[in-house]
């Protein structure tokens, strides 16, 4: 009865006051945001949100006023401009050994975000299922479910966070449209290796309904020897997938927005036709800067490897007194560490504490899960200068 009344009271107010039925109800400000407002109400260091604390290279800003005053302030073309798809091209064949078409193949979009939402939004039809492995990253689900699509979350394997093959082949099905892998991983840290992608070539081979959407945007914050192994280079998956870039993450420039999306001619064609009408094309001027910059220094993103793990092994050595246990990291700029030692708390109300009290902030791992794992994990960003990790570290061990 009690139910009732409530349905019809919220009936009305849809009809009546002019409030839209959610097409998201379950969804809140992201928890990014949260965490990042926290820390700056309570002057705590903010190891949440991932961003650095440090500038895009000097020549690669110092490009970005030289094309706004040399006039390059109007609309580019909507796959992006073509010097940077080129650059994009050769790093593609440099890197990882395969031809990519700059005209065909790659289009610029408005942050990996975009391009995450344009993928989705070119595959999925409504009553399609698609596949996530959680912990999966927030924006993944909204766009699955704008698009009418169905999520199917399967953990990644406990410890290890990989891809759980058993698990997966049981609940595939001719109804799945995508599949949605990250490597490097966020929030855990860990990688998807060439035999992990050779094996989901293989299973998807009794699957030609489905696709790949594949968030790459860490790739060059890699530790593995072998570097990061890409789906543009796997023989089985090329052909079905959608890889994701950000510029973001590689030039220390989160606030630019600026991503790409590598996928054969006919996925490009599709992804391209959503892409028009949602952002249309991305500024201007930092196309041009990313262009000269990529083209006069390819070792900025060939040292990034070098430059984070410094950064992640200092912040591990800082933390080692703590009472904090730190998991593997294989990539990314994210340090999982399990808190159980030190609080019963659940991982959201204990990231409160930590940032309130302690004055460091953290995400908790639990909002990137269907179901919260057992453990109690925190997620740490050390894209940061050594004395902000320090002061970080310092504040954590005396917990
Ligand atoms: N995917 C993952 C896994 C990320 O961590 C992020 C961003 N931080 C994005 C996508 C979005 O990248 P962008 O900021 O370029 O939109
Ligand atoms: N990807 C960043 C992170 O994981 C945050 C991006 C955002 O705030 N939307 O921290």
């Amino acid at each position: 009865m009690l139910l009732r009344i409530r349905q019809q009271r919220s009936k009305f107010r849809y009809r009546y006051r002019m409030q839209p039925e959610s097409k998201l109800p379950q969804v809140g400000t992201t928890i990014f945001t949260v965490m990042s407002a926290l820390a700056e109400r309570h002057g705590a260091i903010n190891l949440s949100q991932g961003f650095p604390d440090f500038e895009p290279p000097g020549r690669l800003v110092e490009r970005v006023t030289h094309h706004m005053a040399a006039g390059r302030n109007q609309y580019p073309p909507m796959m992006g401009i073509e010097p940077l798809r080129e650059r994009i091209a050769e790093k593609a064949r440099h890197l990882y050994g395969v031809p990519v078409d700059p005209d065909t193949e790659v289009t610029i979009s408005s942050g990996a975000t975009e391009a995450l939402l344009c993928g989705v939004h070119a595959l999925v039809r409504p009553g399609d299922e698609v596949i996530v492995f959680d912990p999966a990253y927030d924006s993944y689900e909204p766009a699955i479910l704008l698009a009418g699509g169905s999520v199917v979350h399967l953990p990644l394997q406990a410890g290890q966070f990989r891809i759980d093959f058993e698990q997966l082949s049981a609940r595939i099905s001719q109804r799945t449209r995508l599949v949605v892998i990250n490597s490097p991983h966020n929030p855990t840290g860990s990688l998807l290796y060439q035999e992990d992608l050779n094996q989901l070539a293989d299973l998807l081979r009794a699957y030609p309904q489905c696709y790949v959407l594949s968030d790459e945007v860490y790739e060059h914050i890699c530790f593995d020897p072998d570097g990061h192994a890409s789906v543009i280079a796997t023989e089985g998956l090329k052909q079905r997938s959608l890889a994701v870039f950000s510029f973001g993450k590689t030039y220390h420039a989160t606030g630019w927005k600026v991503g790409y999306c590598i996928a054969p001619p006919a996925l490009t064609t599709e992804f391209r036709r959503v892409h028009q009408f949602n952002t249309f094309t991305t500024a201007t001027p930092l196309q041009w800067a990313l262009a000269d910059y990529m083209a006069s220094d390819p070792q900025h993103y060939l040292k990034l490897p070098e430059f984070y793990r410094h950064k992640r092994d200092l912040f591990r050595r800082l933390l080692e007194d703590s009472g904090f246990e730190l998991l593997p990291c294989e990539g990314t700029y994210f340090q999982l560490a399990d808190y159980s030692a030190l609080s019963n708390l659940d991982d959201v109300a204990f990231s409160r504490w930590l940032t309130e009290v302690h004055k460091v902030a953290a995400i908790p791992i639990s909002v990137f899960c269907e179901r919260p794992p057992e453990a109690r994990w925190v997620r740490f960003c050390f894209a940061k200068q050594e004395a902000t990790l320090e002061e970080a570290a310092d504040r954590l061990c005396r917990i």
